[in-house]
This record gives structure tokens, C-alpha cells and sequence, in this order.
């Protein structure tokens, strides 16, 4: 059989989803995946990987282990087990496609289940600063196109999603013909990370919160005129910050660095990312992130700069869409917060997830007790633990539909492979947990 090659494949590895990617197809399965990260590579070439999980299973409460057994056997024992909750918790839902989440976000608004989500506390203090502030999002079209500085914040994509770098700065735009050579690479973070080895700008800040970093920026940027100096009255920032700024010679030299390059660009695009974006830095200062969409409001007076919040799960932007429509039938809450949650009678369906490798060695305890019904392919503590398994087809390897980019723009999954016989989607999973229960 000859080699039939893919192009345009969209990769599920991480929120980019790169749709370049091209993958050689033989008998069925992946022979070759071009043009993906290492990150990205592996999660296609898992699709044939001996160790995942084919088979639904169903825990023997006698024995403590897992064997196989039919799909209408290990749906009908987790419908069971949901029906029979006294509390329902779904957990995760992130690594799903648009259509699914719907499902799970409907299931959880029937059943009254409480929602517990990774990085929910954190994308609540974003959305409440949107509010107060509203936001200058950005595409990473524009970024491509129009951006000629792209600013990092705490944010180290060379890690966690490793073609963002070659994609938003190294690459050609419409108003940006040369790439690298016109458009510039900051980046401030906590410390030196490989994304700061490539940035042209870099700014160090240790110990220094973010918070000293904000105000200390926004005092050079008011020194070099580009914002005025009535904002600092009106920041939120605390005042002390801005009369003594206790950081070092080197980086107040550096964000002096930063403040002309700001002021040198038509358009900066900043990503905002996981030093900034975590409870213990946003609950160490609540005020940050009021403070940083002020300043990029106020700077867009004199130039334009646009930000974009960080998530990197895959499909983490299409489920802050689709809870945009529901939040108010569901009751939703922080991942970290589930154990604290969870009791007698709680039943947890997981999708894909695995929130026992999160868990302490107590909340491990507590949590291994727990009837869990997890949809996974990959096997891990959670899995271990759990009381159903129902193992979908990887989507966008072998199941489509559509996901959403972290800029919000809605992509076509078109899987390289189809469904083997015996396989069924997450969303055909929910699908018929939903029928069984009579919804
Ligand atoms: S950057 Fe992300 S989406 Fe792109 S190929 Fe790598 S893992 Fe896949």
C-alpha cells in the first residue's frame, strides 16, 4: 500500500494547534509526522503506542483490578454509578473537542454536577480584571502580521509549546516581510528560561515581584512620554511601589531597555504567561492584573499594544467558551479545590484528566476511595484508581470535530486516521451516557 500523505493535519498537542502539519500514512497507521515539535510528535506517534488503553474495563471491587469488557457493559456500570451519586463531580473536560464539551457542560447542568476545571481560579481573576479593565486581545495572525515587538511576561512558550516563538516572532507577516530582522523578542520572567535566550530585550526579575516590575515599566514609560502620568494615580498599584522600587541596578537598567522598546514599536503583542498567571502570584498581589490591562489600555493612546492571556491545554480556550453560555447552570470550581469538595457519596467522572497525580498523600487517600469513571487513552494514576474505564479515540488523530485556538479563532480537526472498529469518540462516550440516563 503506498504512502498517502496528510497535510494540513491540526496538532492537539498543546494550544497553538499548529494546523502545518503533515503526516505520511501507511495501513492505517502513522508512519512519519512532519513539521511538528518533539511535544507535538509524540502525542501522534501515541496513536500506535502498545501501552495505551484499547479496551473499556470495570474494576472487580473484590479483587481491586481491572479487566476488560464490552462498551455497553463498562457505560451501563458507570451510568450506575452517576445515577446513584449523592454529589456529581465532572473533572476536567479541557482535552476535549467544541462538541463534547457541550455535551459534558449539558450532562453537568441535568445532573446538577459540580464542574472542577484546572486553572479555574486563576482565569477567574483574569476574567474579573477584563471586566474592570475590558482587554486589547490579539490573533496570532496579527502577531504574524502587524506586530514588530513581542513581549513574553512570565511566560516561557519554548517549553510548553515550542512552535510559538518560530510561529508569532521569527515569521514573516504581511507589514513584517523580514521576520526576525524587524520584529523584536522581549521577555521578562523569574529567571533565565531558553525563550529569554532568544529574546533581544531581557528582563530578570528574581525576587522582584511582578507587581515592582509593572510599576517600575510604567515609570519609564511615563519618563519617555508615552503614558501619562495621571495613570499612576489611577493604576491601583500601590503607591510605595512606585517611590521606592526595590530592585537592582541591572534590572531597573533592563526595564529602561524595555520602556524604549515599547516606545520604538507600532505594535506590541504580549503574552502573558504562567509566572504571572498562577494563585500564589495573583493572590500575592490581587491588584496585578487590574494593573496590567490598564497600562496596555492606556498605552493603545499613543501606540498600539494588544494582550493575550496564556492557557496551554489544548482545547482550555473553547471550554471558557462554551462555560461562557452555561456558568450560571453549573457550578464550577478550581481543580485544587476538588478534594476538599469530594466525600462520602461522590462520584467523579473524569475526562481526561488526571487529578490523582495531583493529589497530596492525603487527598490521595481520600480520593482512591472514590467511585471514578475516567474517559482516557493514556494510562495514568488516574486511571489506576479509577472504577469504569472508557478509553476514546485520540481526537484529532482519529476523531474529529472542531477545537479553539488560544486566540479564540475555531479550527477544523481533520484526524490523519480514522476510528478502528471498536473505538468510539469522547463525544459519542457522553453521547450515550447521556441517552442511557434519559437525556
Ligand atoms: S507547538 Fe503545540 S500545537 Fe504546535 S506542533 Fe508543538 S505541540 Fe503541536
Amino acid at each position: 500500500m503506498p504512502i498517502e500523505n496528510k497535510n494540513r493535519t491540526v496538532c492537539t498537542g498543546c494550544a497553538l494547534l499548529c494546523d502545518d502539519i503533515s503526516i505520511d500514512v501507511q495501513f492505517g497507521t502513522i508512519q512519519a509526522v512532519h513539521n511538528a515539535c518533539l511535544r507535538g510528535t509524540k502525542k501522534f506517534q501515541f496513536a500506535s503506542k502498545k501501552d495505551r488503553i484499547k479496551n473499556p474495563a470495570i474494576k472487580d471491587l473484590a479483587t481491586g483490578s481491572s479487566s476488560d469488557a464490552t462498551w455497553e457493559a463498562a457505560i451501563d456500570k458507570a451510568v450506575d454509578l452517576i445515577t446513584h451519586a449523592k454529589h456529581f463531580v465532572i473533572a476536567g473536560v479541557s482535552r476535549m473537542n467544541d462538541d463534547a464539551q457541550e455535551l459534558a457542560l449539558n450532562l453537568a447542568a441535568k445532573l446538577k454536577a459540580t464542574l472542577a476545571i484546572q486553572d479555574h481560579a486563576t482565569f477567574t481573576r483574569v476574567f474579573e480584571a477584563i471586566q474592570n479593565h475590558g482587554i486589547e486581545l490579539f490573533t496570532l495572525g496579527e502577531t504574524i502580521n502587524n506586530a514588530d515587538l513581542v513581549l513574553f511576561w512570565g511566560a516561557n512558550p519554548i517549553d510548553l509549546s515550542p512552535k510559538m516563538l518560530v510561529k508569532t516572532a521569527f515569521s514573516r507577516g504581511r507589514y513584517r516581510q523580514s521576520g526576525k530582522e524587524v520584529k523584536k523578542v522581549a521577555v521578562i520572567d523569574d529567571y533565565p528560561t531558553p525563550t529569554m535566550e532568544r529574546a533581544d530585550i531581557k528582563a530578570i526579575s528574581g525576587d522582584t515581584s511582578h507587581g515592582a516590575v509593572l510599576a517600575t515599566l510604567a515609570r519609564a514609560l511615563v519618563d519617555r512620554k508615552i503614558l501619562e502620568p495621571s495613570w499612576i494615580e489611577t493604576s491601583g498599584i500601590p503607591k510605595k511601589l512606585f517611590e521606592e522600587p526595590a530592585l537592582s541596578d541591572e534590572l531597573l537598567s533592563q526595564l529602561k531597555d524595555m520602556a524604549v522598546a515599547i516606545d520604538n514599536a507600532e505594535y506590541c503583542c504580549i503574552f502573558l504567561g504562567e509566572a504571572v498567571l498562577n494563585q500564589q502570584s495573583l493572590g500575592d498581589e490581587r491588584w496585578l492584573l487590574d494593573g496590567m490591562l490598564s497600562l496596555v489600555r492606556a498605552i493603545n493612546a499613543k501606540r498600539k499594544m494588544a494582550v493575550l492571556p496564556l492557557f496551554y491545554t489544548w482545547n482550555f480556550a473553547g471550554l471558557l467558551q462554551a462555560l461562557a453560555t452555561t456558568a450560571d447552570k453549573v457550578e464550577v470550581i478550581d481543580m485544587r479545590d476538588m478534594p476538599s469538595r469530594a466525600g462520602n457519596g461522590t462520584v467523579v467522572l473524569s475526562l481526561g484528566s488526571d487529578f490523582i497525580s495531583k493529589a497530596s498523600d492525603d487527598e490521595y487517600r481520600r480520593l482512591s476511595e472514590l467511585p471514578v469513571v475516567c474517559v482516557d487513552f493514556k494510562r495514568t494514576p488516574t486511571t489506576g484508581i479509577a472504577s469504569v474505564i472508557l478509553p476514546p479515540a485520540m481526537t484529532g488523530i482519529e476523531s474529529g470535530g472542531t477545537a479553539t485556538r488560544l486566540d479564540g479563532v475555531t479550527l477544523n480537526l481533520s484526524p490523519p486516521i480514522g476510528m478502528k472498529a471498536n473505538m468510539k469518540s469522547d463525544q459519542e462516550i457522553l453521547q450515550l451516557i447521556l441517552e442511557k440516563i434519559g437525556m
